[in-house]
């Protein structure tokens, strides 16, 4: 007889699926003793089946009629009558969190009868006004799609004597009521009252705002949601009564002790609308309500291991709990809320990690602006323009409009954000200097978005809206004007040019949380992380986040120090003969300063590749590789090769070096490679970026010191699409949202990739070191793949060692 309907007293709070998180979380409090009001939950099955056959399955309302005559024995109350009348909630709860989407009926159960029993129970009609007004207002919104009454039914509520005659008082605040609606009608009955809202409960599952919650958060459409039904509490009854909602710790910083809002005199939802001003729960709760609410929260937190947002409603005087469930949190808080867990022995370290998303370190380790701030700068319509984001960042500064004087005003101090049409290799002294870069033209791969990413600038690009005046000194966009010296503001991730200053938050990365919990994390990953660098100061940067190596590559290198030109002449006056004397001094003298930063820890460099997209987009003014089409195999011309070892041996001092060569696929290639390597101090080594060369991992891997895998770049090959395609939102967003691919190459790793990654993780016992490289943002998902492939060596961004660490330890401890 129990088949769609549990107890929370019954129900197995792990059954989540079936439950929903609220009825979970109600069944939990009940299983531990805690003051819950009874009631049960009607599983996700039920609303399943509801909505497949757009009635009320079999059986279910039978059901719902013998829980009640449960509820109303352990409760000693009547539906629907008196000498207690028996009022239910009726709630929906999804087994995913979807705050605010779906619909609760409150008060449900009034009739006349009823009515006139809670008041002569309780003393007070005005309260059982109250009562009857929030009923109907409810009902009528949400089951039958009816508007808000309005000021004038509160008005009535309010001129209610509290000693009036209950009967004349029902009748004059229900016909009030139902005057408002057009035409309907809210049922009297309280058993069609309680069906109605189950079905209601059941519909919204499929509102439009829910359906575009799912679509959002990638929760799936058919899970249903489950309904609570719970006999009331009344925090409107009295001056000691009211509710409130509370954090186990602060959710905004993290910061231990109680957090949370009281409203004395208040039903729940009165402490959302927002109308009065609820007071800080240690002020507004009576000393011993307020000890009890703290202990019970203390053991719900120690129970669960996490930190908890509790609905609680206080009847005279007596404690109820209403509603568990993780709390949503800061990413500032989520890190210290992780370390402190674990610090305090409440969580274990595989727990306390899972809390926090590689997405969150992101966000606390770098300055950034408030989110506050720009939803109300977007709400003020402060957004110029929207290009592609190509390189993370938020930075606000001066808007100039000409690399000279970015330089003039960066030297005199000020934050600058360069805005020009394109950009060129002239304009990079410009682009040094400036903390943003925006262009109008171009996308992922432009000359900007390579330097910047070179620099690790912030950058958007393709901004097609900006006309730049050079002359003028102005900045069009949409019909608005900008002068050089204005204040604007960028973000490099989504891609949008403010008008105005944010305020620039201090990365939380300096903190002691952050630091422990990453120390965490790599003590279960025992995995190495480079960062990948291009001037020296980033050097401190990647030892700041626990590099424990780094990677560069010479053609960054020379395009940051602004000598790619010098390359090219080099190359070009070179009749293909001779020792390229010119190319070693250049990368002697530019990687000096570098290599001396890095001191004594590991530098992977990458050697120059003539044919990337990078380096199309930097050398295209030249006919450099048309001249000498030699250049655009590996080993083509060897003494280029010889040159960079040179260079890099001059430079290297007390750093351990290897120079790795990209697009190597044949055995052979490395044995030559290996053979132009043979004495010097420079490590040699090869970079897999197609499926050819992961195939041949283990001979290629022989023959040298180092092995990396360029993952996203063979994705990319063994998708067969632009490996620049695997940087930006589209066109892959939209494809994968069609359902036209069943592998996202960003998020994951293919199949068929896998396959050929087994074949190079073997190769990690022949001596060499086997490392991935992974370049822009890395997914955690990947991370984990990788590492359950037995990889244990990554280079990346040095604005993701940390989200990496992160990963790895997850992935570890999983
Ligand atoms: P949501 O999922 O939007 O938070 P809830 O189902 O939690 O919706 O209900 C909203 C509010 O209604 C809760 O904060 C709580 O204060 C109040 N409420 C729900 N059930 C009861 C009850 N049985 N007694 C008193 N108040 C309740
Ligand atoms: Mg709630």
């Amino acid at each position: 007889m129990t088949a769609f309907t549990i107890a929370f007293d019954e129900a197995d709070p792990a059954d989540v699926d079936r439950l929903g998180g609220k009825g979970s979380g109600l069944a939990r409090m009940t299983r531990q003793g805690l003051r819950v009001p009874p009631g049960y939950v009607i599983g996700t099955d039920a609303c399943r089946a509801y909505l497949g056959a757009s009635s009320l399955p079999d059986g279910l309302v039978d059901e719902v009629r013998g829980r009640l005559a449960a509820l109303e024995s352990t409760a000693g109350k009547t539906f629907g009558g008196g000498p207690v009348p028996l009022l239910l909630s009726v709630r929906s709860g999804a087994p995913i969190s979807m705050p605010g989407m779906m619909d609760t009926i409150l008060n449900l159960g009034l009739d006349r009868a009823a009515a006139v029993a809670l008041a002569e129970a309780t003393g007070d009609s005005r309260f059982v006004a109250d009562v009857v007004a929030r009923f109907h207002a409810m009902y009528a919104e949400t089951v039958l799609d009816a508007l808000d009454p309005g000021e004038g039914v509160d008005a009535l509520v309010a001129a209610v004597d509290p000693g009036e005659d209950p009967g004349a008082v029902y009748d004059r605040i229900w016909a009030a009521c139902e005057e408002t609606l057009l035409g309907e009608s809210v049922p009297a009955d309280p058993r069609e009252q309680l069906v109605g809202a189950i079905e209601a409960v059941f519909r919204s599952w499929n509102t439009r705002r829910a359906r575009t919650y799912r679509d959002f958060h990638g929760i799936p459409h058919d899970l249903g949601t489950a309904v609570v039904v719970q006999s009331m509490v009344f925090g409107n009854l009295s001056d000691d009564s009211g509710s409130g909602v509370v954090f186990t710790r602060n959710p905004v910083t993290g910061e231990p002790g109680l957090f949370g809002e009281y409203l004395a005199h208040s039903q729940g939802e009165d402490v959302v609308a927002g109308t009065r001003t609820p007071d800080p729960v240690a002020e507004a709760l009576a000393p011993d309500v307020l000890a009890e609410l703290r202990a019970t929260c203390d053991g719900l937190e120690r129970a669960q291991g996490d930190v908890l947002d509790i609905e609680f409603t206080v009847e005279r005087g007596t404690l109820y709990l209403l509603q568990v469930r993780s709390a949503k949190r800061t990413p500032e808080a989520a890190v210290r809320i992780a370390a402190d867990l674990v610090a305090e022995g409440l969580a274990a370290p595989a727990a306390a990690l899972r809390g926090v998303s590689a997405e969150q370190v992101r966000q606390v380790q770098r300055p950034g602006f408030a989110d506050a701030d720009v939803a109300r700068a977007r709400a003020e319509g402060r957004v110029l323009t929207t290009g592609i984001g190509a390189c993370p960042g938020q930075v606000s500064g001066v808007l100039v409009l000409d690399p000279d004087r970015a330089g003039e005003r960066a030297a005199a101090g000020e934050d600058v954000v360069l805005a020009r049409t394109v950009t060129s290799p002239a304009d990079l002294h410009g682009m040094i200097a400036a903390q943003g870069i925006v262009t109008a033209t171009g996308g992922s791969t432009s000359h900007a978005a390579v330097v910047a990413r070179a620099l690790g600038t912030t950058c958007v690009v393709g901004a097609g809206a900006l006309r730049v005046d050079e002359t003028a000194r102005t900045l069009h966009v949409d019909g608005r004007t900008l002068h050089e010296g204005d204040e604007v503001s960028l973000d490099g991730s989504t891609g949008e040019l403010f008008a105005g200053r944010f305020a620039v938050s201090t990365p939380a990365a300096a903190t002691g949380a952050l630091g422990d919990l990453l120390a965490m994390a790599s003590d279960g990953a025992g995995a190495e992380v480079l960062a990948r660098v291009t001037l020296p100061s980033d050097v401190s940067d990647a030892r700041d986040a626990g590099a424990s190596g780094l990677v560069t590559a010479i053609d960054d290198v020379l395009v940051a120090t602004g000598h790619l030109d010098g390359l090219v002449s080099h190359l070009l006056a070179d009749d293909g003969a001779t020792a390229l004397d010119g190319v070693a001094d250049l990368v002697a003298t530019e990687f000096a300063p570098l290599l001396a930063a890095a001191g004594d820890v590991e530098i992977g460099v990458r050697a120059i590749d003539l044919v990337a997209d990078e380096a199309r987009e930097l050398l295209q003014q030249t006919a450099l590789t048309t001249r000498h089409p030699e250049l655009t195999v590996p080993l083509g011309r060897p003494a280029l090769v010889e040159a960079q070892l040179r260079g890099l041996e001059r430079a290297a001092g007390a750093a351990r070096v290897h120079l790795a060569v990209r697009h190597l696929t044949d055995a052979a290639e490395a044995a030559a490679l290996r053979e132009l390597g043979t004495g010097s101090p420079v490590g040699v080594g090869a970079y897999v970026t197609g499926p050819r060369a992961a195939f041949a991992a283990k001979e290629i891997a022989a023959a040298g010191d180092v092995l990396w895998v360029e993952v996203r770049t063979l994705q990319a090959a063994v998708f067969g699409i632009p490996a620049r395609h695997l940087l930006t939102a589209e066109p892959l967003d939209g494809y994968v949202r069609r359902g036209l691919l069943s592998c996202d190459p960003r998020v994951a790793l293919d199949p068929a990739v896998e396959d050929l990654l087994v074949r190079v993780a073997a190769a990690q016992d022949a001596g060499c070191r086997v490392g991935m490289r992974l370049s822009g943002r890395v997914s955690e998902q990947m991370v984990a793949q990788l590492y359950a492939l037995g990889f244990r060596r990554f280079a990346v961004d040095v604005g993701e060692v940390r989200p990496v660490r992160l990963a790895l330890g997850k992935a570890a401890l999983q």
